[in-house]
């Protein structure tokens, strides 16, 4: 039986996390749950907290912690995730958002938790050429600052558990795919 992934993907904005976990997610026949994903479709609903998500959204600030994890909680506790695994893009961004899906997955709950790491001055960049809707430079720079200032200590809590992958987002799209299955490939049973 093929091994189900369960899998966080970080990296800062622009760091190509999106791109790279839609490939993953075909490769291994995981989920791509990505929280920004879901905010968005929200908005697009225009429902009640579509409208509140979009306001923290447009000025490049964290929707609120017991907010996110309701939706995540409630996402990876549906049968899809359950059987097919996923790969988490956008979540955790907190300590109590990493203590909280802890706890949903239980402590050997995840295979792997990917750093894709590309340098400040890259990915500042790239981002400037994306165009999305809450791109604004104000908004940009605020999510760069909350990334080091809130998801950081992140990175190094998992680190502490022994769980952290680096691997290098420099590169083509597909030298880093490889890059990332062979990191997740050595750390699947
Ligand atoms: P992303 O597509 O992951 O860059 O997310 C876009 C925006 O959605 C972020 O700038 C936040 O405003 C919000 N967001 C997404 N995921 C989270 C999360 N885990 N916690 C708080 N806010 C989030």
């Amino acid at each position: 039986m093929a091994r189900r992934l369960r899998a966080i993907i970080f990296g800062r904005q622009g760091a190509g996390k999106g791109t790279q976990s839609a490939r993953l997610s075909d490769h291994y026949g995981a989920l791509h749950i990505s929280t920004g994903d879901m905010l968005r479709a929200a908005v697009a609903e225009g429902t009640e907290f579509g409208r509140k998500a979009d306001e923290y959204m447009r000025g490049g600030n964290l929707v609120p912690d017991d907010v996110m994890i309701g939706i995540v909680r409630e996402r990876l506790g549906k049968a899809d995730a359950i059987d097919q695994g996923f790969l988490l893009d956008g979540f955790p961004r907190t300590l109590a958002q990493a203590e909280a899906l802890l706890e949903i997955t239980g402590d050997d709950g995840l295979d792997a938790v990917l750093d894709l790491d590309v340098p400040l001055d890259v990915v500042t960049a790239r981002m400037k050429g994306r165009g999305r809707a809450d791109d604004t430079d104000e908004a940009i720079s605020r999510r760069l600052e909350l990334y080091e200032k809130e998801t950081s200590p992140v990175l190094q809590w998992f680190d502490g558990r022994g769980k952290l992958v680096q691997v290098d987002g420099v590169g083509s799209e597909p030298e880093v795919f490889d890059r990332i299955v062979s990191a997740i490939d050595a750390r699947l049973p």
